[in-house]
């Protein structure tokens, strides 16, 4: 978790900045600085702790072995100096991205890190998160989601002393915690975490993204409401999503895109998912399957996310299957 921590102080420096630069990648979705320099951070920091672990990671250097991105990596290189001192080099950095697009046994041990999930809210200066999972025998067995703008509550009102940041672990058959990240980036202390008990406040409230479509959300929309989820939703950048849900804010993240071509990929679930299962709630995808996460970078076999507290989610599933045309599902 320390490395997460540690890799917080980037994402805080890049967004403090006060021209937050972004570039397109060759698919057209958005990376900054941070996004680079904190999977070379925490790609380094696993390969030294761990180096028999192999990593998948979002990002690539391939876009960086260019004359004209030296200023990039030169940037890249001044945050990762800052958390992993001088002997950090562009050669070390490159190296450290690129590691985690290496091949990997799918069956076996591996990390998966989405070092800045939500690039887009990370943009806007609002939420997004830095997301590592261990990975044994296709499923997630820890999971660390280091969320630095999420307050301890996203509704109500804002307590100006309470701390701004959060990180949320998960182990395998051990339960989830929330840890406030206090001023300097300290870790405080963790308390564990429940998803939301039936009939309480929380049970009407629902969270979905901030980037889809307006057609998608009118059809999220539909789909709470008939499962009985019937407030406003939360909108929310990253996994977020998930630690509000865990942590028993909201009782519903419901996720899917009219999109028939988009799978999820692994990184933008891995980690939440176990936070939310050892928090006492349930995931899927929408027609009501198991996540599987053996097909690579991305959920082939999914469509979509339903995560819940547990005893919701028959009837999320059901009024997917009620509101989306079976093509919508299929995989
Ligand atoms: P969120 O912050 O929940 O919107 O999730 C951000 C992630 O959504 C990005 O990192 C992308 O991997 C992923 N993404 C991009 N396009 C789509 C899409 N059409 N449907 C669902 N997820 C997408
Ligand atoms: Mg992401």
């Amino acid at each position: 978790m320390n490395l997460v921590v540690q890799a917080t102080r980037i994402g805080r420096s890049v967004q403090t900045a006060i021209a937050l630069q972004k570039w397109d990648k060759q698919d057209r979705s958005p990376v900054t600085v941070a996004d680079l320099a904190i999977q070379a951070l925490v790609s380094a920091g696993l390969r030294e702790a761990f180096p028999e672990i192999p990593l998948m990671g979002e990002e690539s250097a391939d876009e960086l072995r260019t004359e004209a991105m030296a200023p990039l990596v030169a940037q890249i290189v001044e945050q990762v100096r800052q958390v992993a001192g001088d002997k950090v080099s562009p050669e070390f950095v490159l190296e450290a991205i690129d590691r985690g697009r290496e091949p990997l046994d799918l069956g076996g041990r591996y990390w998966v890190l989405d070092p800045v999930d939500g690039t887009k809210g990370f943009l806007r200066r609002e939420q997004y998160a830095i997301a590592l999972a261990l990975m044994e025998a296709g499923r997630p067995v820890l999971g660390i989601l280091a969320c630095p703008n999420l307050p301890g509550r996203v509704q109500g009102p804002v307590d100006p002393d309470a701390p701004l940041g959060h990180v949320y672990t998960a182990i395998s058959g051990e339960g989830a915690c929330e840890v406030p990240l206090l001023a300097g980036d300290v870790a405080g202390t963790a308390r564990p975490i429940r998803v939301a008990a039936a009939g309480s406040a929380a049970a009407t409230r629902w969270v979905e993204r901030v980037e889809s479509s307006d057609r998608n959300k009118d059809v999220s929309s539909l789909i709470a409401e008939a499962a009985g989820v019937s407030e406003a939703p939360m909108r929310l950048d990253s996994q977020a999503k998930y630690a509000v849900v865990a942590r028993g804010e909201a009782a519903l993240y419901l996720r899917h895109t009219l999109d028939p071509a988009y799978r999820e990929m692994v990184w933008d679930h891995a980690g939440g998912v176990l936070v939310i299962e050892e928090a006492g709630g349930r995931v899927t995808d929408l027609a009501g399957r198991p996540l599987d996460f053996t097909h690579g970078r991305r959920l082939e076999r999914n469509r979509g996310i339903v995560a819940t507290g547990a005893d919701l989610h028959e009837r999320v599933v059901e009024a997917v299957g009620a509101h989306l045309t079976p093509e919508a599902l299929l995989v």
